[in-house]
């Protein structure tokens, strides 16, 4: 596999970072995951706004190659000939050659990594037929999950917790009601209306999402941007997630308690439709 490092493209086992770099000792970087469907990149502009917001709400310089980022995912995709897959990007903010809490001065430069994973029928997982299971756990991540930083232990936690209990993710519950997925946008639906957590320093700020609740307003669905307890999710009609990677998905169990029927329902299959329609149209 061909990677791309601080302005290199290179054989994976080429590639170099210094066990200096804050990402390896603090968790300092940020990154962004983009799909590829039919070589192109979905939702790329989306993704590359919320970087930007991400390097700043850190007071993180923006790497050099910023404004060649497309060209970087598509220089990638080309070289290792991804149809279906991924672009992982990863954005440090690099090191001074040493451990210290505080951060290095302005000319350290920002480390910037990008690899591609491939994933050959992403679009037709057999997993938005059958739908997923999820149970509910405690949300004890740190309290601005609107940053999408590489602090993601929490979340593997939850996502082991899961397959320890049967099922194939978490939703986090903090204050009695649900943030988000381990790492996607939880939704219930009951009847027309689509519900989903609002807008804070709370949960991640989807792409999938912003363009999902577009797409449910224009055929002509209600959008209710509020918060929801495990116990109304279990009433619900249908429930589903969504992520650059899994589109949109329906979850058909919480907690050993089938959601509906227990069945695939009927709004989450439309909303996925629409999605990977639209978006492949638009993809770049
Ligand atoms: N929430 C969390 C915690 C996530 O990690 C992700 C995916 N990285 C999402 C939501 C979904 O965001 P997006 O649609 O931009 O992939």
């Amino acid at each position: 596999r061909t990677v791309y490092v601080n302005g290199e493209y290179l054989p994976e086992e080429d590639a170099k970072i210094s066990i200096f770099d804050r990402s390896f000792l603090m968790a300092d970087g940020v990154y962004e995951v983009t799909s590829v469907l039919d070589g192109k990149l979905i939702d790329f502009e989306g993704h590359k706004v919320r970087l930007e917001r991400s390097l700043n709400e850190l007071d993180m310089q923006k790497p050099e190659a910023f404004d060649d980022l497309l060209e970087i995912h598509r220089e990638l995709v080309r070289a290792n000939e991804i149809t279906d897959g991924l672009v992982y990007l990863q954005v440090s903010r690099g090191s001074a050659g040493d451990r210290d809490f505080a951060y290095p001065s302005e000319d350290v430069k920002p480390t910037l990594v990008l690899f591609t994973q491939n994933k050959p029928g992403l679009a037709d997982s057999p997993a938005a037929k059958k739908g997923i299971k999820v149970i509910s756990i405690e949300d004890q991540r740190w309290g601005r999950r609107d940053i999408k930083t590489v602090q993601l232990l929490y979340p593997s936690m939850g996502k082991m917790m899961a397959k320890a209990a049967g099922a194939d993710d978490a939703w986090m519950v903090e204050d009695g009601f649900v943030t988000e997925g381990t790492s996607n946008n939880a939704y219930i639906v009951k009847g027309n209306t689509i519900i989903t957590r609002q807008l804070s320093n709370d949960i991640l700020h989807g792409i999938t999402r912003a363009a999902v609740l577009r797409f449910a307003k224009e055929a002509q669905m209600t959008v209710e941007e509020r918060s929801f307890t495990m116990e109304e999710a279990k009433e619900a009609d249908e429930a589903f997630i969504t992520s650059a990677s899994t589109f949109v998905m329906p979850v058909v169990e919480m907690d050993g308690v089938p959601v509906g029927t227990g069945e695939v329902g009927s709004v989450a299959p439309r909303l996925r439709e629409i999605y990977l329609d639209e978006s492949r149209k638009a993809a770049v």
